[in-house]
């Protein structure tokens, strides 16, 4: 029989296309699947070896007997490998293969039986032989090397099947056509058994597999060249789905920071030094590179051993600078490390650990069971917050405020209370900084400044003495370009004057778009509102505005206060005790009139009385209270 191989010529055409392929197109040769790449070599060398063998076969008399045994071995031995190695790439495929030793174990029984039959061939014939001319001939147990490339492909099947969710549907979906390609040869060649089709339908199929599978374009970050964000997805999906799987996250703090001080192409090669360095540490594991700063290291369950090796080393690296001469840096890291999928219960938690950001001044252990807590707490918050938007449940407490020149409490500060069945009261210093970031403090602000005018009209106010309400203002609520409408519309609804509402803005406001913040101050006094700065002396102060604060109040903080009179600390005591007299001098002299909060007791009292301070605001005269009771109040201090 003469054997055509021209198919196999074909096949070694397509199979130089795939390596060229994998080496040149960037990226892929670093991360191609290296069980892909001995596929490729293995069917390399059966096509290479096919071709030699049919040849010598073909003219048995011009071709030295031990060339054509060399020939033929080689090309059993590599062609009955492919199809074990194509079992052991699924295994890869899925990260399974710490997981199932034993059954990649028990997997390698036929392919030994197999080679023993080859290898021992020379004394038994059993697999081949040679005719009188010294034609090639099947052997008695040829056919057993049939089956058991056979029982891999339908395990292959079987495997792929099993596992489909975990391969994905597409993945699922383009193995098994590939193996079914596999057998399109086995059938022509029942028939005409002089083509030799097999390495070529398998080429074929090798190839659909790097298109579909290997082909990591759209996985790999141009920055790092290692996974992208949108790989580890992938994986991660799959690992949340089957278990015991440990996630490293190592991430550097402030990228942007040093981005601007190095630029994007020094730090670009930084961050590239890092991956290079982060896969040589995880050499069994993937890497990758989830942007800003954050890399993330999947492992099929390892050692803790093996986790607080890896944890010495990444500090002990980061110790030392990244990067060359003056483009030279140290980072200080975060080391955080995730059982999967025990240690968090979902996605959305697990993507909240994975991007938190890490901006800490030296390397710490990131501890991820408290970020869940907090990122809950958080979550549950914004839940309390909508709840309370669609309940109208948000309740204003007043704080009486107490002037020291009338001797009557001529004003109150207006706070806002978030108070659930559940959970009780939530302190407004945990929720309004989460409703200024989601920005429902728009909403909060609006229902706070209605029921500030409600009350201020149906309480008769006036009448008590009082002569205007403090509103908290969010730098949020200034921000935005139709809240002057808003307030003047509410005014409108209760007939009242701007002049009964005195808005506080705090002085870290002052610390971002002063501009912007001024502009919105100053179209708020045009319609007759006045202002008092919160927080003062917070350390935020700066000088420059000083000068031209719009403010008529400003309200020292109660930290200073409570400074000044504490005993604990004589020569801070000192201090801050100058602090206060200078700056409450100061302030007046400017001609601003200066209200000190945190009063808590008599001696505080007198104290600030000495100091001529204009106005007191605290726990001493009174908490914040609900409006009867505050009106219960005013009727008797302002008697
Ligand atoms: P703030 O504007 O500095 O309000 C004063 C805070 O000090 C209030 O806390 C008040 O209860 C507390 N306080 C007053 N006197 C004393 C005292 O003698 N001792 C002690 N220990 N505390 C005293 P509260 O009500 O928990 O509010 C905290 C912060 O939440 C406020 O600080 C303000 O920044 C913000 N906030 C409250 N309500 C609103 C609001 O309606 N809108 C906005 N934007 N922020 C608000
Ligand atoms: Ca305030
Ligand atoms: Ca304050």
């Amino acid at each position: 029989m003469i054997y055509h191989f021209e198919f196999d010529i074909a096949a070694v055409f397509l199979t130089l296309f795939i390596t060229y392929y994998i080496i040149f197109k960037k990226g892929l040769v670093r991360h191609a699947n290296r069980v892909y790449l001995v596929l490729i070599l293995l069917n390399f060398l059966s096509e290479f070896s096919d071709i030699m063998s049919s040849i010598a076969n073909n003219n048995p008399d011009a071709s030295e007997r031990v060339f054509q045994d060399i020939w033929n071995y080689i090309y059993l031995s590599a062609h009955n490998v492919m199809a074990f190695a194509f079992v052991i790439y699924l295994f890869f495929l899925l990260g399974f293969v710490k997981k199932k030793q034993n059954q990649m174990f028990l997997l390698t029984i036929p392919i030994t039986i197999d080679l023993i039959l080859l290898y021992s061939n020379p004394f038994t014939k059993l697999i081949f032989l040679y005719d009188a001319e010294g034609h090639y001939m099947h052997g008695k147990l040829f056919p057993l090397m049939y089956g058991i490339a056979l029982f891999y492909m339908i395990f292959a099947i079987f495997f792929v099947v099993r596992y489909r969710k975990l391969f994905g549907k597409s993945r699922a979906g383009a193995l098994i056509a590939f193996l079914l390609i596999s057998f399109i040869p086995i059938v022509i060649q029942m028939f005409f058994q002089q083509y030799l089709l097999t390495l070529f339908f398998e080429t074929i199929g090798l190839m659909g597999i790097l298109f579909t599978i290997e082909n990591k374009d759209d996985t790999i970050s141009p920055t790092t060249g290692i996974f992208n964000r949108y790989a580890f997805q992938t994986a991660l999906d799959r690992a949340m789905e089957s278990n015991e799987y440990t996630l490293i996250l190592i991430k550097i703090a402030n990228l942007n920071y040093y981005n601007k001080m190095i630029g994007f192409q020094n730090m670009n090669g930084i961050l590239n030094k890092i991956s290079v360095w982060l896969e040589q540490e995880f050499t069994l594991y993937s890497c990758y590179d989830c942007g800003r700063g954050h890399f993330a290291i999947l492992c099929d369950k390892i050692s803790e051993e093996t986790v607080e090796k890896c944890r010495q080393d990444t500090f002990a690296r980061f110790e030392k600078a990244w990067g060359k001469g003056k483009f030279s840096l140290t980072f200080p890291v975060s080391f955080g490390v995730i059982h999967l999928p025990g240690d968090v219960n979902t996605m959305e938690n697990l993507q909240m650990l994975i991007d938190a950001p890490f901006d800490g001044k030296e390397s710490v252990e990131m501890d991820p069971g408290q970020m869940i807590s907090e990122y809950e707490r958080r979550v549950l918050i914004e839940h309390l917050i909508d709840k309370a938007l669609q309940n109208k449940s948000f309740q204003v407490y007043f704080q009486p405020i107490w002037n020291s020149h009338t001797g009557k409490v001529n004003s109150a500060e207006a706070l806002c209370r978030l108070i659930d069945e559940k959970y009780g009261m939530i302190p407004p210093d945990e929720f309004i900084p989460i409703a200024e970031q989601n920005g429902t403090i728009l909403e909060i602000g609006r229902i706070v400044f209605e029921e500030v005018c409600r009350f201020y009209q149906e309480g008769c106010l006036k009448d008590l003495d009082v002569d205007y309400i403090e509103v908290n203002l969010s730098v949020v609520q200034c921000m935005s370009r139709n809240l002057k409408q808003t307030f003047e519309e509410i005014l409108k609804k209760y007939s009242l004057d701007a002049k009964c509402i005195n808005l506080e803005v705090t002085e870290s406001a002052t610390t971002g778009n002063q501009k912007l913040l001024f502009d919105s101050i100053d179209m708020l006094k045009e319609v007759g509102f006045s202002f008092s700065l919160d927080d003062y002396g917070t350390g935020y102060s700066n000088i420059s505005y000083m000068y031209e604060m719009p403010f008529s109040i400003i309200k020292i903080d109660k930290s200073i206060l409570w400074k000044a009179m504490d005993p604990k600390d004589s020569s801070g005591q000192r201090n801050a005790v100058l602090y206060l007299e200078n700056t409450i001098r100061m302030l007046q002299d400017m001609n601003y009139s200066v209200l000190v909060e945190g009063v808590e007791s008599m001696e505080q009292k007198m104290f600030l009385e000495r100091l001529e301070c204009d106005y007191f605001q605290g726990y001493y005269f009174s908490k914040p209270v609900q409006k009867q009771v505050f009106l219960d109040f005013l009727r008797v201090v302002n008697a």
